[in-house]
C-alpha cells in the first residue's frame, strides 16, 4: 500500500521558472463539461483538466478558510492544455 491508493495525483513542487497559468473568473462558455483528469484533493489548491466543446480548460480550485474560489486558465486546444497540464504536474507550471 502506498499514499497512491488514497490519493490522486499531486503535482510536484514548483522548478525555478515555472510558468504561472494566467487565471480569469469562471464562465459558463458550454453547456456540458468532462472533467478528464484532476489533482488530489487533499491540498488547499487543487486542478482539473476539463474538457468541453473540443477545447479544454483548467480550473484551479483554492479553498480556504475563507471560501472556495476558482478560477479558469485560458481555454486552450486539446493538444496544448494536455501540455498545460503535463507542465502542472511536473511543477513547470502553476
Ligand atoms: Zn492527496
Amino acid at each position: 500500500m502506498s499514499v497512491e491508493d488514497f490519493h490522486s495525483a499531486h503535482p510536484e513542487p514548483l522548478k525555478d521558472g515555472y510558468s504561472r497559468i494566467r487565471g480569469s473568473p469562471p464562465m459558463p462558455r458550454a453547456a456540458t463539461i468532462r472533467v478528464r483528469s484532476h489533482t488530489c484533493g487533499c491540498t488547499p489548491t487543487s486542478y482539473e483538466l476539463c474538457e468541453a466543446a473540443g477545447l479544454a480548460f483548467i480550473p484551479r480550485t483554492v479553498r480556504s478558510s475563507a471560501g472556495t474560489h476558482v478560477s479558469d486558465s485560458p481555454w486552450l486546444r486539446r493538444a496544448e492544455a494536455d501540455k498545460l497540464w503535463t507542465a502542472l504536474l511536473e511543477g513547470r507550471a502553476r
